[in-house]
């Protein structure tokens, strides 16, 4: 029993084969397909598909036009994809602590930390939880930063009833398979700027501007286009976008299916004494990704290993970025972010997917009982 999978159905399995079957593997209509699907899901005007949720960081930073010289403030309880992106485009990365009760960015950190040189605050949705965006952005205004919502675990969740996606200045998600929704390798960028959708769009295709009006030299030739800035080729294929479009149509249901597996952990575990439960607060609707308990007095890694000797394949969720020996070298200390430290040591994330059994789940509840029994 894994941590996440990914649920695929016939339904899944026949819209790739049509698309096999079609005349466009790639660059066909099924990108703009699926983008006009996860820009109404998010509540945004638009969206820009890419191979990955890195890839999708990586094309968000360029659009917020994060360069050498710009800091960038980040949680330091996210995968490290969140830094690293903006470290390839040069910025340096100031690690933000996160709160006690959902490990989201804390607000108050991101305040003293924010500068003239804060090109962008970016917040992750640990585990599904929306961050607070509405305390976020003004710190970022007053600073003339951007916010960036690293959405990879969350897409499907809401904040005071506003759809992840239409909250910050940009956000990305992430289709790996273990997330929310799928496409095998997949990711996404949304905006309500049109002008960092134009940007996104830009780096996602080599920067190519293809329209006269915008050309240096439009009477060059019917076959020119003209490169102004750099890009990259981050386009997902059409492939996979038709296995993206049936996904995003059975996300409501994913979404039922994983808030039960939620109330069930907390009806099973909720009076365990050695562990603290995942936080809801009132004015989130998430789609949960990750179920993360915290095991108490030292016991981590000891429950980890018996559940995983009970084939309960439980992952944690993160180790602080700045942790990783590239960040070490580059000065960043132990004990700079606290709480996210002291969440990392305890951390475990149960198996929480959309199709998991409740015999199955009932397994890890009755295992987990039993070991801090
Ligand atoms: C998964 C994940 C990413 C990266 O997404 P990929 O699709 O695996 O590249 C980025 N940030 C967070 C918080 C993630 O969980």
């Amino acid at each position: 029993m894994p941590y996440g999978h990914q649920y695929i159905d016939e339904s899944d399995v026949a819209a790739v084969a049509a698309a096999l079957r079609g005349e466009w593997l790639t660059t066909g209509p099924t990108v703009a397909a699926f983008e006009a699907e996860i820009a109404a899901i998010a509540g945004t005007d638009d969206a820009v598909v890419v191979t990955s949720g890195t890839a999708a960081l990586h094309v968000a930073y360029a659009a917020a036009g994060v360069t050498s010289g710009d800091q960038v403030i980040v949680p330091a309880l996210t995968f490290a994809a969140t830094a690293s992106t903006a470290s390839l485009l040069g910025a340096e990365i100031v690690f933000a602590d996160v709160e006690e009760d959902t490990g989201n960015i804390d607000p108050e950190s991101v305040a003293a930390l924010a500068t003239e040189r804060t090109a962008v605050i970016s917040a992750v949705d640990y585990a599904g939880h929306p961050a607070d965006i509405d305390v976020l952005l003004p710190i970022a205004r007053a600073a003339g930063a951007l916010v960036l919502e690293d959405a990879a675990h969350s897409i499907g969740s809401t904040l005071r009833e506003r759809p992840v996606g239409s909250l910050a200045d940009l956000t990305t998600f992430s289709f790996f398979p273990t997330k929310n929704m799928t496409t095998a390798e997949g990711g996404a960028v949304v905006s309500n700027s049109e002008a960092l959708i134009t940007a996104s769009r830009g780096f996602r295709g080599h920067g190519l501007v293809r329209d006269r009006a915008e050309q240096r030299y439009p009477n060059e030739g019917p076959w020119h286009q003209e490169i102004h800035k750099l890009g990259l080729n981050y386009r997902l294929p059409d492939v996979l976008c038709a296995l993206g479009v049936n996904q995003i149509r059975r996300l409501a249901e994913f979404k039922a299916s994983r808030t039960a597996v939620f109330e069930r952990y907390q009806d099973g575990l909720g009076d365990l004494d050695g562990l603290t439960l995942p936080t809801k607060r009132s004015d989130v609707d998430p789609m949960w990704h990750l179920f993360p308990v915290r095991v108490h007095d030292g016991r981590r890694r000891e429950v980890f290993e018996r559940l995983r000797e009970e084939g309960i394949l439980v992952q944690v969720n993160y180790m602080p970025v700045y942790w990783h020996p590239y960040y070490e070298d580059l000065g960043y200390r132990r004990g700079l972010c606290p709480v996210a430290e002291r969440y990392y040591s305890e951390e475990i994330s149960l198996p929480m997917y959309a199709h998991l059994d409740a015999s199955d789940q009932d397994r890890v509840i009755e295992a987990l009982r039993s070991i801090l029994a």
